[in-house]
């Protein structure tokens, strides 16, 4: 324990007691970590995973890569590690994430603080002695009387739950839990159900691999080209020779990610021919998911200017499928807004389905009855599958944090907090829960942002506020009730002048049956959020008590 600790240890047999508690070592944690032993201060992490990594230590489909440029999804606080590391492609692959997280923990010596293969079971508050006590399911105690929660955006894996499952004679995977081995398809009849951004990237790979794939989908996706490439020579030594100027030109862009130009034009001061050529410009050049979005001025807000983009990317699925009955089967529907999904980005996905081992089924018309022993039934119709691979999604946003039972002594506690939607302030903190943070936690910019940025943001933010309670003598700090009010009316009113909330997505928990439908990211710009971050502060903690 240093002496410029908060608590001092306790000596002797008992709970395990620090600083700081930690739940998750993904990129969060493992920032949490280095920062908390930057300011002096002792954490203990817990981790369900057997190592680091979090996203990148889980999902392990095949086709997993980031679709943030490398350069620009890594940590940034350190200049050195920058120049230390060497990203391979554009846009990495999971294995590659990976190694890279591998290589952080040991270079700050991170495990060191860690306990892996442990999950949190509960996160219980002492009003008395300020103090937040963690039990895990391998029967640890640890205090402390800080709580920081890095459990990930999305790491709750959701499976539909289809009757028939245990009878299935094959193998079944999750893309979200996938096997710390080779999975080979080779010679098999594989189905996969899910077209998100998880599918996408999965199924022109494993269409490759195995002996027949078919798809299962619900909603046809927008999806446009990742055109992934290797770094070019001399390329990463040109960004980090800009590297802090990077960051600061970073934390004021809408999504904490640059060199995507926004858009100067509106859709109605160009002619269709010079629409379809600039957009045919753009589809070529590839890039992160919101780059179609980012091509005309007012593609998240403005009907028309959507319908735009999104009529373009369906005449490409009509150019690129071959049999005209699938391509109509995979353009996303009119009352779909681009973007309002989360847009993902692919490599071969439409040209996949011009192969003859693949078949497109949908099951929005007939949907999924049951699985069988020999494969997945949809109406009369039963498909002999030797593995199925479910691209099902997450519980996203808030399924971890409530897996964990978390209240305090005097009886409040997060499920009941959030029976309406995931309340917060700044996404920060939640009113009736004191010294318990969220990094990335719902209600701020997180999966609408560059995860890594925001991961800095959220911890060197708490980071100063742990400073300033303790330069100020105080052991307790709560978000107060109407600030978090005016923040979740806040969030909301942002998010319903765009078209965003429109989608059944996980953005607004559709996914999930039961959830409350709730946009839960803060989509008013990482910018924006900042600079308000920067003012509660500024105004003596505005809204804290
Ligand atoms: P997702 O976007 O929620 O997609 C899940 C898919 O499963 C959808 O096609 C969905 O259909 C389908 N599905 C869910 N429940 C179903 C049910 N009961 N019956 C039939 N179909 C069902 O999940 P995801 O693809 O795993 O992606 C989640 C998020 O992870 C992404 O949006 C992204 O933020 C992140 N991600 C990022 C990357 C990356 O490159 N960085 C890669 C993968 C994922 P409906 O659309 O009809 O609901």
């Amino acid at each position: 324990m240093s002496d410029t600790s908060i608590h001092d240890g306790d000596a002797g047999p008992g709970p395990e007691r620090v600083d700081v508690l930690v739940v998750g070592m993904g990129f969060a944690g493992m920032y949490v970590l280095y920062c908390a032993r930057q300011r002096g201060l002792t954490a203990r992490a817990f981790e369900a995973g057997s190592d680091v990594g979090g996203t990148w230590f889980w999902n392990r489909y095949p086709g997993c890569r980031v679709d943030v440029d490398s350069v620009q999804y890594s940590y940034h606080f350190s200049g050195e590690l920058a120049k230390e590391w060497r990203w391979t492609e554009k846009f990495a692959a999971q294995s590659e994430l990976l190694r890279y997280c591998n290589y952080v923990a040991g270079r700050f010596d991170l495990r060191r603080d860690a306990k892996f293969n442990t999950r949190v079971t509960s996160a219980v508050f002492d009003d008395e002695t300020n103090l937040w006590t963690l039990r895990t399911d391998k029967g640890d105690v640890a205090s402390a009387p800080y709580c920081i929660m890095a459990t990930g955006s999305l790491s709750t894996p959701y499976r539909p739950p289809y009757p028939g499952i245990e009878d299935f004679r094959g193998d079944w995977y999750h893309t979200g839990t996938w096997p710390h081995r080779e999975v080979s398809f080779a010679g098999k009849r594989v189905g996969i159900i899910g077209t998100g951004s998880t599918g996408i990237q999965a199924i022109p790979v494993i269409a490759r691999e195995a002996k027949h794939l078919t798809v299962f989908q619900r909603t046809p996706q927008y999806t446009s080209p990742a055109r992934n490439r290797p770094m070019a020579p001399g390329e990463q030594e040109a960004f980090n020779a800009r590297h802090d100027d990077w960051r600061d030109e970073a934390m004021q862009t809408f999504n904490a990610i640059t060199d995507y130009p926004p858009p100067t034009r509106h859709h109605h001061e160009d002619t269709p021919e010079e629409r379809r050529a600039y957009l045919e410009g753009r589809w070529e050049e590839g890039g992160m998911p919101q780059a179609m979005l980012e091509t005309y001025k007012n593609v998240a807000v403005d009907e028309a200017a959507n319908k735009v983009v999104a009529d373009f990317v369906r005449d490409k699925i009509r150019e690129i499928v071959e049999d005209p009955e699938v391509a109509e089967r995979l353009c996303p529907p009119e009352d779909l807004p681009i973007g309002s999904k989360r847009p993902p980005i692919d490599t071969d996905y439409y040209e996949t389905f011009n192969r003859d081992n693949v078949t497109l089924v949908d099951i929005k018309s007939v949907p999924v009855e049951s699985i069988t022993a020999d494969g997945i039934k949809t109406g009369d119709v039963e498909y002999e599958l030797d593995a199925i691979v479910f691209a099902t999604g997450f519980d996203a946003m808030t399924g971890s944090l409530l897996a964990i039972d978390i209240r305090t002594g005097t009886g409040a506690s997060l499920k009941d907090a959030w029976s309406d939607g995931p309340d917060t302030y700044l996404g920060l903190m939640v009113a009736g829960l004191p010294n318990l943070f969220m990094i990335n936690g719902p209600g701020s910019p997180s999966v609408k942002a560059n995860m890594i940025m925001a991961i800095e943001h959220h911890t060197d933010w708490i980071m100063d506020l742990l400073d300033h309670l303790r330069e100020h003598g105080l052991d307790r700090i709560e978000a107060q009730k109407q600030a978090q009010d005016e923040w979740v009316e806040h969030a909301r009113e942002v998010a319903e002048a765009t078209l965003m909330p429109v989608a059944d997505s996980w953005y607004v928990g559709a996914n999930v049956p039961g959830k409350t439908r709730v946009y839960m990211p803060y989509f008013g710009g990482f910018d924006r959020y900042v600079k308000i971050c920067e003012e509660v502060v500024a105004d003596g903690y505005r809204g804290f008590r």
